[in-house]
């Protein structure tokens, strides 16, 4: 039964009827506190428990577990529809499988029909980034209340949408955080830094993960997502405390070049909306066309798949812990200024007190928002959906016919690994059955076909092109406009496989389309058996994605490793234990000097301090070798007097800028480090990256950055300052050596081209 009451203030509260409200518990009654209360977070069993709780008891609501997270924790969805949507709701995922792919549907009588029938199906991820908490903790509420609200806003949703609740896309680093958050409150170091990636492999980079799929969470999801084809995808985060207090869509210029231009207009009207929910709710400081672009295919999965990917980013506490921000902490940010009104920030929030409540109702209207659009406006949302598939089908002008990554090609580890982006992400690839001609290029037998005219043929092209980053300044002939993430993602360059672009169509007989292959990765001979080098990796307590990323190459190699954290070097005698130490890219004095005393417990305090370098620099001296790469160069070179210098130091932007892109490298082939590598290679450089000048006889150059203009794909100001520079060193010190990565050999496990260099750095 449901009684409706006109409070005195004309307002209308709905209760549901009573055996509802009986059944499913609030977040109060589960938790024992409000959502968003301060230093208040539920941890995954909570939280977990809590959605099987809901799940029991309402019939709007199901919960599915998708698979297991990096460390073994449930992975869950929830799927929120009426009670009529979810008795028919294999129905309604088959109408959705229809419209994605035109080439499914009849005629216009079927089309009609679906597009009547069908639901707008939308996702919400909830906090990959772990310390981002309010997301995470957000999605309990919501859930309750489209569990138990009769608010006709709420039915309408209900009717119209199914949505596909991942209440945390990252489990172990929620867990985490909110273990490191507890034990810190009410003590000096309440709100301090988790002093470990909170992802196990990728850290921050974990929402950079959305077209490589090195990670287990990311796979479920872009498994659920395929099955589901979803119209829109909101991933929910938080940004720094002293800008808006939350960000919508409009991206800033540039889009990605691939992305059909009804996702672009899609993203805009729907941030905008979100926008303008805010402000009617009463909550200020919300911006729009700020600070992030939408280049990166490695951020928005389904800007590739026919979806709106909606991005919003709230202003951060302390964890759980309140804030106080001063007007004048309020300032410029790159396309508003967080103190003043403009167009796309009318409404300035004056400052004051900020607390994860704020978060959680900033976030909670914003979902509700996205909801109530995707519900209101279903036949636009069904029809942009089918109409982006039919442009895809149709093929797009500046497409080739077909790529071909032809058979027979040495690098198997890179070939598999393509072949898995692509099939992953739901594009057909088939395979030749007898040698082939196109362009006037022979191909032969079993050779690797992906024809244009298929739906997500944008995900093929943006991964298999060249990128092309427009030259974006503040004025002309001025400093660069730093683009959000990298500039280039060419999967051919990073993973050293050929793929070739034809524009005759191909007419050999085709297999089926190809399931999905696993990764094929098989340790080189030398790192294998009895002979194998022992080799440690350094793991900071301000560990860098950089280092958990190599534990992601070793670990799928099945490599042997020990990791090696500050206590442990600074225990000394290392060079009977180990033959090479590898240290990722990280600031030379934060190598040294870790944490301060006041941010955290004393055993993740200080760093590798006085002994702990002293330790590397004798390990060398014993015969050790030490392997670093970018920034941790200047650790190196300082350790030694190493007369090593970086060419690009101190360079002004707008002379010289390489924001993430691909560049030539020629490495040597009579070096150790060249063994079974061809000459010619690449270089993944960024802002980390440096380009070397020698003048010291200890040191040898392995490799050089390209002459002539080096760039491969992506954004280049001033290449010649880098071109031709040595960009592999090695040095002999003592009885042992060094050798100096300008540039980073493992790029968030992709850069397929130059693990060989990185393997053949650790064995003489
Ligand atoms: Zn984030």
């Amino acid at each position: 039964m449901i009684r409706r009451v006109v409070s005195a203030l004309g307002a209308v509260v709905l209760f549901t009827s009573a055996a509802t409200a009986q059944t499913v518990p609030t977040p109060q009654q589960a938790f024992g506190f409000e959502i968003g209360q301060d230093r208040k977070l539920a941890d995954w069993n909570q939280l977990t428990a809590y959605y099987e709780k809901i799940a029991e008891t309402s019939q709007r609501v199901r919960v599915d577990t998708l698979g297991k997270t990096t460390k073994g924790r449930p992975f869950v969805m929830l799927i929120i529809t009426s009670p009529a949507n979810q008795a028919r709701l294999s129905e309604l995922r088959d109408i959705q499988g229809k419209l994605a792919d035109p080439r499914k549907i009849s005629d216009d009588t079927e089309l009609r029909h679906l597009l009547d029938q069908g639901r707008t199906v939308v996702m919400i991820t909830h906090s990959i980034h772990a310390t981002e908490v309010g997301g995470s903790q957000m999605a309990a509420r919501l859930v309750w209340r489209l569990a138990t609200s009769d608010e006709p806003r709420i039915k309408e949703i209900l009717d119209n949408v199914i949505f596909l609740d991942i209440p945390s896309l990252n489990p172990d680093g929620l867990d985490w955080v909110v273990d490191w958050y507890r034990q810190g409150v009410g003590t000096p170091l309440e709100g301090g830094p988790l002093p470990w990636l909170y992802q196990f492999y990728t850290g921050h980079d974990n929402n950079r993960d959305w077209y490589a799929f090195t990670q287990d969470e990311t796979v479920l999801t872009v498994k659920a997502q395929n099955a589901w084809h979803p119209q829109i995808v909101h991933d929910i985060h938080q940004m720094g405390a002293t800008s808006a207090r939350i960000f919508f869509p409009p991206y800033i210029d540039p889009w990605e070049p691939n992305v059909d231009p009804h996702i672009t207009s899609a993203v805009n009207q729907l941030g905008t909306w979100m926008a303008a929910e805010e402000e009617a709710a009463g909550n200020r400081g919300a911006v729009v066309s700020g600070q992030y672009d939408a280049f990166t295919p490695a951020r928005a999965y389904m800007h590739y798949h026919a979806g709106a990917r909606i991005l919003s980013e709230a202003a951060s506490v302390r964890i759980a812990t309140p804030v106080d921000i001063a007007a004048d902490q309020l300032g410029p940010s790159r396309g508003y200024d967080a103190s003043k009104s403009s167009w796309n920030f009318p409404d300035p929030w004056p400052g004051g007190h900020w607390t994860l409540g704020d978060i959680v109702n900033y976030q909670e209207t914003g979902a509700l928002a996205l909801l109530t659009n995707a519900a209101r406006n279903r036949p636009y949302w069904l029809t942009n959906f089918y109409d982006i598939g039919k442009h895809a089908v149709e093929k797009w002008d500046r497409w080739p016919e077909a790529w071909v990554i032809p058979a027979n090609q040495t690098n198997v580890t890179g070939v598999q690994y393509v072949l898995r982006i692509l099939t992953l992400a739901d594009v057909e690839v088939h395979k030749a059955s007898a040698s082939f001609t196109a362009d006037g290029i022979q191909f032969p037998a079993g050779s690797w076909v992906v024809p244009m005219h298929q739906p997500y043929a944008s995900f093929a092209q943006a991964m298999l092109e060249v990128q092309h980053y427009p030259d974006l300044r503040a004025y002309p002939g001025g400093p660069p406009l730093r683009p959000y993430d990298v500039t280039a993602q060419t999967l051919p360059y990073l993973m050293d496989v050929e793929a070739v672009a034809v524009d005759e169509p191909v007419t050999t007989a085709l297999s089926d389309p190809i399931p999905v292959p696993d990764f094929a990765f098989t340790l080189p001979a030398a790192l294998r058996g009895a002979n194998a080098p022992r080799v440690a990796m350094y793991k900071s307590w301000q560990e860098p994605s950089t280092e958990g990323w190599t534990r992601w190459v070793f670990d799928k190699y099945g490599m042997t490793y020990d990791t090696l954290h500050d206590a442990d070097v600074r225990k000394g005698g290392l060079a009977s234990r180990y033959d090479v130490i590898v240290l990722q890219s990280q600031r030379a004095q934060s190598i040294r000097s870790g944490f301060r005393a006041a941010q955290v417990p004393p055993e993740y305090a200080g760093g590798l301090g006085e002994a702990g370098v002293a330790a590397l620099h004798d390990f060398v001296e014993a015969g050790g070798r030490i392997v670093a790469v970018e920034q941790a160069v200047d650790f190196v070179k300082d350790l030694f007097d190493l007369q090593v210098t970086n060419a690009v130091d101190g360079l002004a932007n707008q002379d010289f800028y390489i924001p993430g892109s691909i560049l030539r490298l020629r490495v040597d082939p009579a070096s150790d480090i060249g063994r079974g590598v061809d000459t010619e290679s690449i270089a993944w450089f960024s802002g980390s990256s440096q380009a070397f000048d020698v003048n010291d006889d200890r040191v040898k150059v392995l490799a050089h950055y390209g002459t002539g203009d080096p760039l491969l794909s992506g954004w280049e100001l001033g290449g010649s300052y880098v071109a031709g520079k040595p960009a592999i060193v090695e040095a002999s010190v003592g009885k042992g050596s060094v050798v100096l990565f300008g540039f980073q050999p493992n790029y968030r496990g992709q850069s397929v081209a130059t693990w060989p260099l990185l393997f053949n750095s650790l064995h003489r």
